[in-house]
């Protein structure tokens, strides 16, 4: 059964236009839904219109044309409830130093008019693991933990949508561990989740479907897994018994990585080579094969594709 969109944009366009000088087409005609319990990554190289994108959702940017529907509710005619419907943990850390993170959970759900009864506080702080440092001063947790405390004040007044813009950059492997284990467990109890990531690899874990923006454009809207199908390259490793006579001329598209007494590795593109004219290409040169391994290139390979930088 198909899931219900909860973002559902159209023809969404947004035009920054400086002084006399010119304008810039931030978005210029995207189209793209959300579905409820998904998790979205909306990717792209900087300045492709992410931000804009977000913004505009969270109520800081002001779209120049278009449709923004968040929750069943129109952003022109209902801002206030899409603002309630959706979350957004920011990308820059701003947490006051000085309150515990319980007490801004609790001034923040405050600010929203979240009443006392209804304050999940402590919940809340358990989801993103920060359940030991509820009374600590927020000065003294580390980068990450911060970073998790972002996540839980944008779920105060539980939004059905969370939204997160670069959650892990300049977060450490080990707690960009810990909070993508948040990321999960919150998506797992129905939470929408929408991020944009640098982290290709992220992504391709994380997301069930990815769109990917360049300069203003939506060039791939796809299930992660469909997008990995379109992958063209294939990296290949050949264990020999002596160096192969071979360069890039002897097949259109194929790049020598690495070319040495009993190992070659190579890649090329799929659609051009197939791996049986590599083989009996060493079979020519009486060259015996003692192992050989292939991979398929990872999404950065399709994301190179498909935006300018
Ligand atoms: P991303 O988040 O993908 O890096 P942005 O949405 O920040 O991209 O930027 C998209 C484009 O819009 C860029 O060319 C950027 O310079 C421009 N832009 C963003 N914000 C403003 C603004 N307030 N005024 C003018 N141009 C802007």
């Amino acid at each position: 059964m198909d899931k219900k969109n909860v973002v559902h944009v159209k023809n969404l366009k947004k035009t920054y236009s400086k002084k006399g000088i010119n304008r810039v087409e931030a978005l210029k005609n995207l189209n793209l839904e959300v579905k409820e319990g998904e998790i979205f990554g909306l990717l792209g190289p900087n300045g492709a219109g992410k931000s804009t994108f977000i913004n505009i959702l969270g109520g800081s940017v002001i779209k120049s044309e278009g449709n923004v529907n968040v929750w069943g509710f129109d952003l022109d005619k209902s801002p206030r409830q899409v603002r309630a419907s959706i979350g957004i943990v920011p990308q820059e850390v701003n947490v006051d130093p000085f309150f515990s993170p319980k007490k801004l959970l609790e001034l923040q759900a405050g600010l929203y008019g979240v009443k006392k009864k209804d304050r999940i506080t402590d919940t809340i702080l358990k989801l993103v693991s920060l359940e030991k440092e509820a009374n600590s001063y927020t000065r003294s947790l580390s980068g990450g933990m911060k970073r998790r405390l972002l996540v839980a004040k944008a779920m105060v007044h539980q939004p059905p949508i969370i939204i997160l813009d670069e959650p892990t950059a300049g977060v450490d492997v080990e707690l960009r561990k810990k909070l993508w284990e948040n990321v999960r467990s919150l998506n797992n109890k129905g939470v929408t989740i929408i991020l944009t990531t640098h982290y290709l690899e992220e992504a391709e874990k994380m997301c069930d479907r990815i769109g990917i923006l360049s300069d203003g454009d939506l060039v791939a809207l796809d299930t992660t897994k469909n997008l990995l199908n379109k992958i063209q390259t294939k990296i290949v490793n050949i264990i020999t018994d002596k160096k192969v006579n071979i360069n890039e001329n002897t097949f259109k598209s194929l790049k020598i990585n690495s070319n040495e007494k009993n190992k070659l590795c190579i890649s090329y593109e799929k659609s051009k080579i197939n791996i049986d004219q590599i083989i009996n290409h060493l079979n020519a040169q009486n060259i015996k094969i003692f192992d050989i391994s292939t991979d398929d290139g990872d999404l950065e390979d399709v994301f190179l594709r498909l935006t300018k930088n």
